[in-house]
């Protein structure tokens, strides 16, 4: 399992290339042909052994949210803007890498003795923020983090306890880990095209021209998602919790699942005593919005290693929720043929 090296590769949407070369790194000896398209999505295939040539997508995008350099003061601070959804709270305080040299660079802020009254309150947007790389010109800032650079979360991955891990950009190398490790196992009878997919986080985009090109009979989306299991005064259900297992999103903002998968991915679960869970419908969207749209359609689903605090510079996940995942992936693949597909809901 390569997710602590794939979590630290620095790898913001439209600057995925050290991901790449993880991921590159990881599947060359176990697919059949890997390239990588013109958007820069790795495309790796892996024949079936059966006489079907069902063709099943499983997509993991590899790009994380971030910050990019749009600007510059006097001083030699650093104007940004948000790459992908991020809630400027979580930024004051925190340390960055910025642009190709990864320079490091921190988002401060005034220190409390300094506040004036009111001043505490005032909710932050990114605009009220900036970069410190320790420039002490806008020449010298321009030099070490040309405009355009970006800025990403400065995370190592850590062991927390015997299960559970903490890094960065959990969502998706999670998912990206869990593609690798079904590319590494044995084939399945279908042929299998796994998608490592460019620009999620700005809009499924790199996953739009990949199913295009694959022209896939039915897709998987594989994700690392949303646990706010965490202590909450309203006693609101969460959407996904640590420790409960994959979870399989049957709605949310950019599609619904289908349904003969959903019952594929449950049955199993069910058979083999796999835990479970379902991602609450409603909120975020995944590759699988753009993949269940192309050409004439692509049956669709999405399933998710459930982490804490995505979006945000830290992130937590289980990883017996990690193996699990794979392990339902695995066996529900292994049961899926053309007639899955074929029976009527
Ligand atoms: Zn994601």
């Amino acid at each position: 399992m390569n997710l602590k090296e794939l979590s630290e590769a620095v790898g913001i949407s439209g600057d995925e290339g050290a991901v790449r070369a993880v991921v590159l790194d990881a599947v060359r000896a176990h697919a059949d042909d890997v390239r990588v398209d013109t958007m820069g999505n790795v495309l790796a295939f892996k024949r079936g052994t059966g006489r079907d040539r069902l063709r099943v997508m499983l997509a993991a995008h590899m790009d994380e949210i971030g910050l990019m350099v749009l600007g510059y003061d006097a001083d030699g601070f650093l104007k940004v803007q948000a790459v992908g959804g991020i809630d400027p709270r979580l930024l004051p305080g925190t340390l960055f890498l910025v642009g190709p040299e990864r320079v490091p660079g921190v988002i401060g802020l005034k220190p409390v003795h300094l506040l004036e009254e009111g001043e505490d309150e005032k909710v932050l947007q990114i605009e009220d923020l900036v970069v410190d790389i320790g420039a002490k010109s806008k020449d010298e800032a321009k030099k070490l983090a040309p405009l355009g650079a970006y800025a990403a979360f400065a995370t190592q991955f850590r062991q927390m306890g015997p299960d559970t891990v903490s890094g960065k950009a959990f969502d998706d190398r999670a998912g990206c880990a869990v593609l690798v490790e079904l590319l590494r196992g044995e084939r399945f009878r279908f042929d299998l095209h796994a998608a490592f997919t460019v620009q999620e986080e700005v809009g499924l985009r790199g996953a739009e021209v990949a199913a295009y090109a694959i022209e896939p009979d039915c897709a998987f989306a594989l994700e690392g998602t949303v646990a706010d299991d965490v202590p909450k005064e309203k006693d609101a259900s969460p959407t996904t919790q640590l420790g409960k297992g994959p979870a399989i999103t049957v709605m949310d903002h950019s599609f619904i699942s289908d349904r003969r998968l959903l019952r594929l991915l449950t049955s199993t679960a069910e058979e083999l005593s796999i835990p479970y869970q379902f991602k609450q419908p409603g909120i975020g969207g995944t590759d699988a919005g753009a993949i269940h749209r192309s050409r004439a359609g692509v049956p669709s689903v999405t399933v998710a290693v459930p982490c804490r605090y995505i979006h945000s510079p830290v992130a937590l996940l289980s990883l017996k929720d990690f193996d699990n995942t794979v392990r339902l992936m695995r066996e529900s693949l292994a049961r899926l043929t053309r007639r899955t597909l074929k029976v009527s809901e």
